[in-house]
């Protein structure tokens, strides 16, 4: 190993932002670098290897202390955590340089850009790591440089002008906090702030595929260093093939995977709907009770993942009326789930990691978008890849249980659902073939690894 080969990469601590990055930095380890991962987290323990890819794993504090509630304030969270990385990551990077092979490059999340200065202060280079796709980055680019307007009635539609490639876009299809910036000020801030300082930035790495967001690729990389770098996900999903191994490498979760699979491998193929709405999605009770209505309704097998936070809304007695139709778990192993073949759609919130897997392992969906760029990204995967449709709402957003039940019926068995289909293989293919060696994404993580070696 040559000296320098070491990377540190710092992800936002939450699970749509760990995910793609803990498996950025597996793909580094794999390609001969020496990752560091920081991991800010509410109970912090001593730095370990990871022992298949041996990556360090460097846990810092989250800045509260027990018992304090970390989620009252995002202005209090977003501080505590900088002021933390602020004090943890200089002694690190010392510690580092002083072991005799010094870090090259911070890979930071696009939510904390103030890591820029710290990587260059330091003498790193600042590789910023976007977890949502361009399509989204690029209206957020627009709205900070004041070249686009938002519309300001639920009626009114309009198109990035720069991008013919984009379809028109109407308020319900832009990121929320644009449109609902009252209510959301420091989200909109958040958001907006990850391209503040990209022109400075001397490598942007992004989880979507040149493919993907052809049309869109042009123009970023004609602006900044662009490495399309996804899908993170693991290739050996990517068959649409379980692992040999029924252990999953999923040590803590086996029990639930377990579960899930065992029950999955009881149905017919392409008979189950997957439900899950991330990890930060809250429904409100009634529509959890519509949902469960409308799930119950549709006649299909259904796995819905209800966080435990969350079982409270649903109906009394809704288990047992369900019996085998339906298997409710508190946590699912998505990408285990998406790749069996017993799953025939996927009635997800269109996180952008949900979307990504969904669409790189060739599941039809069903976008049931909540807010952030849930609604962008349903709208390019109902309009633009045509993997699926979108869930018709009433004007308050409220999604009756008739809608779910024509959704999955469209997609299952309907015409429209052969189209959609054929789509979903066709995007398969063309994930695969990105992050399979010599694809485009593939590629691009080599080239970023030569520039660190
Ligand atoms: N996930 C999972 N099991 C669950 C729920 C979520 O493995 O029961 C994973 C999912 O595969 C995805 C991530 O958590 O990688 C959620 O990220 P996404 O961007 O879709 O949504 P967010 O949670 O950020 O809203």
């Amino acid at each position: 190993m040559r000296q320098g080969s070491h990377v540190i990469v710092l992800p936002f601590p939450g699970q749509g932002h760990l995910t793609p990055m803990s498996q950025f930095c597996k793909r580094l380890a794999s390609k001969g670098l020496k990752p560091t991962f920081v991991l800010v987290s509410d109970k912090p323990s001593p730095p370990y290897k990871t022992e298949i890819d041996s990556i360090t794993v460097f846990p810092i504090p989250n800045g509260f202390k027990d018992g304090e509630d970390p989620l009252q304030d995002l202005d209090d969270y977003m501080e505590r955590v900088e002021r933390s990385i602020k004090n943890c990551l200089p002694e690190l990077i010392q510690d580092m340089k002083l072991s005799g092979n010094p870090p090259r490059v911070l890979v930071y999340d696009s939510t904390m850009p103030w890591l820029l200065d710290v990587a260059h202060g330091h003498g790193l280079s600042g590789a910023v790591f976007f977890t949502q796709p361009w399509l989204v980055s690029a209206i957020y680019y627009h709205v900070l440089k004041g070249s686009y307007s938002v519309p300001y009635t639920k009626y009114a539609h309009s198109t990035l002008a720069s991008f013919p490639s984009f379809p028109m876009l109407n308020a319900k299809d832009l990121p929320s906090f644009l449109c609902e910036s009252a209510s959301y000020p420091n989200m909109l801030r958040i958001v907006i702030d990850q391209l503040s300082n990209i022109d400075r930035v001397d490598v942007v790495l992004c989880n979507t595929f040149d493919k993907l967001e052809e049309k869109l690729l042009t123009w970023v990389q004609s602006l900044w260093p662009v490495m399309n770098i996804g899908p993170t996900v693991p290739s050996m999903y990517l068959d649409k093939r379980l692992p040999e191994d029924k252990n999953y490498g999923f040590s803590l979760f086996n029990a639930k995977v377990a579960e899930c699979i065992e029950w999955l491998n009881s149905k017919q193929p392409n008979s189950v709907v997957y439900v899950s709405f991330g990890s930060l999605v809250i429904l409100k009770e009634d529509q959890m009770l519509e949902l469960a209505a409308g799930l119950k309704q549709t006649g299909c097998f259904f796995l819905w993942v209800v966080r435990e936070t969350e079982t409270d809304k649903l109906p009394k007695n809704y288990t047992d009326e369900i019996g085998e139709k339906g298997l409710i778990v508190s946590w699912s192993p998505q990408l285990e789930v998406l790749a069996h073949e017993s799953v025939g759609c996927f009635l997800t919130h269109c996180g952008w990691n949900s979307t990504l897997e969904g669409l790189s392992l060739g599941v039809p969906m069903i976008g049931m978008p909540h807010w952030t760029d849930q609604p962008t990204n349903a709208k390019f995967m109902e309009d633009v890849w045509k993997v699926g449709v979108r869930v018709k709402a009433e004007d308050d957003g409220f999604v009756r249980r008739e809608e779910i039940v024509r959704c999955v019926g469209e997609v299952m068995e309907g015409e429209s659902g052969k189209e959609i289909r054929k789509n979903s293989e066709k995007w398969k293919v063309l994930a695969r073939e990105a992050v399979s060696e010599g694809g485009s994404s593939d590629k691009s993580i080599d080239e970023f690894v030569s520039m660190i070696f």
